[in-house]
């Protein structure tokens, strides 16, 4: 088969990291004889630099116009001052919301080669932990009504959260379709003692579990949810939440893992086409250096074969050297902790799991 693949490394690391994802990628297609046609495009500050706007229209165009989109990471120091429109993030919401990627998924899972690296107690990590968080992405507060006013005690801001019913029904079913082909078990996470989205967040997803006979339904709490999965991230399967409280929680549930270098994510709509970045930012602080980890980015490829292409066994052939190659004990400078290893570069890690891959 042949797909036609947008990159949009971004900013930092961004391009070490997309391009080491590019060289698994052509492995994949010699190995299964597809072709990957790959075609660069700016978004983040790269884009000011050159363009004067974090996500030009060639971008959104060439975005529209592929198959999936691959994104690094966009962001840095040097545009820190910008303000409003021009800030680097805007590309991603913008890109996000003009291919209509509304479902983020990013599964946490705790690798049992990195548990020293796991900053949970020896008795909890080691029963270890493989979630999907399953996040709503282009509703809620990060997009409701904004503004200044004059309020009771003067001049104030304010910030509102609506979720509609076509929303939250979509969202779910991502949920529920990922448990039947995961642990068949669907955490919703709300604040229905508070909010009335909360509220009709849980009326709606319980009315779309009816679907799902087969997989168990439950609610919890937001503020439970977030000592829930310190104490006991195993209990844990697909957890269906809104914009913001999975992005609190889902970063959370990263950080239990370990290393943020080693997390994929992918943002999904009503088609195939997706958008796959890892869920770290651009780390400017080792943009260059060859440190960056670029696992987090293979694995958000293989959900783009997995998600976008339906390319199972494809997927599961770079999970299955990532593995491999944690197991035999090789390490990027993020996750050799004590282990006294000496770390592999951005490069060399990628060799490691391309060998792995043609064993
Ligand atoms: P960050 O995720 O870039 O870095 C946090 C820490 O983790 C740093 O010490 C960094 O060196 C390390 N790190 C991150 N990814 C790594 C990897 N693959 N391998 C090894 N170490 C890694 O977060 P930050 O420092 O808060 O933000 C830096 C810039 O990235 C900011 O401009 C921020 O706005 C942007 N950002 C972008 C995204 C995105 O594009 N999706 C997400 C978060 C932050």
């Amino acid at each position: 088969m042949e797909y036609n693949i947008a990159l949009v490394k971004g900013d930092g690391i961004g391009p070490e990291i997309v391009g080491n994802a590019v060289r698994v990628l052509e492995e994949i297609g010699r190995q299964y004889g597809h072709t990957f046609n790959f075609k660069s495009y700016l978004a983040g500050g790269c884009a000011i630099d050159a363009c004067g706007t974090p996500l030009p229209q060639e971008t959104i165009d060439g975005c529209l116009a592929s198959d999936s989109v691959i994104l690094g990471a966009v962001g840095g120091p040097k545009w820190d001052g910008l303000s409003g429109d021009l800030r680097p993030e805007k590309a991603l919401l913008k890109l996000r919301s003009v291919l209509g990627l509304y479902t983020n998924l990013r599964p946490a899972r705790l690798y049992q080669a990195l548990r020293e690296a796991c900053p949970l107690k020896e008795s909890t990590a080691e029963k270890g932990f493989d979630l999907l968080m399953v996040r709503e992405l282009t509703g809620g507060i990060y997009f409701g009504e904004r503004g200044y006013r004059e309020g009771k005690f003067g001049p104030e801001a304010y910030d509102t959260e609506a979720y509609s019913e076509l929303e939250i029904r979509r969202i779910a079913r991502v949920a529920f379709e990922a448990a039947k082909k995961r642990g068949s078990k669907v955490t919703s996470i709300d604040k229905a003692n508070v909010l009335d989205t909360s509220r009709l967040w849980r009326k709606i997803v319980h009315e779309v579990g009816m679907d799902y006979p087969t997989v168990e339904c439950t609610d919890m709490l937001v503020d439970n949810a977030a000592m829930q999965l310190i104490r006991d991230p195993s209990q844990f399967d697909v957890v269906v939440t809104t914009n913001m409280f999975g992005d609190i929680l889902s970063d959370e549930a990263s950080q239990i893992t370990g290393s943020i270098g080693l997390l994929p994510s992918a943002s999904l709509g009503d088609g195939t086409r997706g958008m796959y970045e890892p869920i770290h930012g651009s780390a400017p602080d080792i943009a260059g250096t060859g440190k960056a980890n670029p696992i987090a980015t293979i694995l958000s490829a293989a959900m783009m074969l997995r998600y976008s292409f339906d390319l199972q066994a494809e997927a599961n052939k770079i999970e299955t050297a990532v593995d491999a190659v944690l197991n035999a004990g090789w390490r990027t400078a993020d996750i050799v902790g004590d282990s006294g290893v000496t770390p592999l570069t951005c490069d060399q890690m990628t060799d490691k799991i391309i060998e792995e891959m043609r064993k």
